[in-house]
């Protein structure tokens, strides 16, 4: 998606060759415009196919997220990330490892906002090793819901998320693939 990436390279950073700052338009603040662009092109492209029901991951996915909902008509449920195990029968809850706190969280979902026949679309902002997006998927596929489709707003191509999602049969979409970065320089991959 040309805006975005134009957008990327006018005000994100890279602060190394693995993490892109993008807090002045995605992660804290959020240029609302764009991201109503960003819903509506996942909007687009992940359109006839059946699809349910939107799912993300707090909190930077929320924005993306929403304008996708928004686009498609459907209800955006968001997966919180909780520091602690609930045993009750009615959440839902995996590990997953976050790329940028470099610790462990808890993927929490109540069943009653998941059900079994759910086509999800999972949003969210970034695709690094792609432990949040399987962390979803697995929520998802617990709950007795297929993933349709995944879309992510900025997928860093140099690192396995992708690949590893797509060996395990789910159809990715990113709207810019950064394919190498180093301080103050991001190349994308086309
Ligand atoms: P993964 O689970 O794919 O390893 O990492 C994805 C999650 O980590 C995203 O939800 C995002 O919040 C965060 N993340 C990964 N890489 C970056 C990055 O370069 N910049 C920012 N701002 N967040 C990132």
């Amino acid at each position: 998606m040309e805006a975005l990436k134009q957008k990327i390279l006018k005000d994100g950073r890279a602060l190394n060759d693995q993490v892109l700052l993008v807090d002045s338009f995605l992660n804290h603040q959020v240029d609302a415009k764009l991201m109503a662009q960003v819903g509506e092109e996942f909007a687009r492209l992940f359109a006839n196919q059946g699809i349910t029901r939107i799912m993300t991951v707090e909190s930077s996915g929320i924005a993306p997220a929403a304008m996708t909902a928004l686009g498609m008509g459907l209800p955006l449920v968001i997966m919180k990330k909780s520091s602690s195990r609930i045993l009750s029968d009615d959440t839902l809850q995996t590990q997953v490892h976050s790329f940028t706190k470099n610790s462990d969280y808890q993927l929490t979902v109540k069943r009653k906002y998941i059900h079994p026949g759910d086509r999800v679309l999972v949003i969210d902002d970034f695709l690094a090793n792609g432990e949040a997006a399987f962390g979803a998927a697995r929520l998802i596929e617990e709950a007795g819901a297929t993933v349709a489709g995944i879309g992510i707003v900025i997928e860093k191509a140099f690192q396995p998320g992708g690949r590893r999602l797509a060996e395990a049969g789910y159809k990715v979409i990113s709207l810019a693939r950064v394919a190498k970065m180093a301080e103050n320089h991001i190349e994308f991959c086309d």
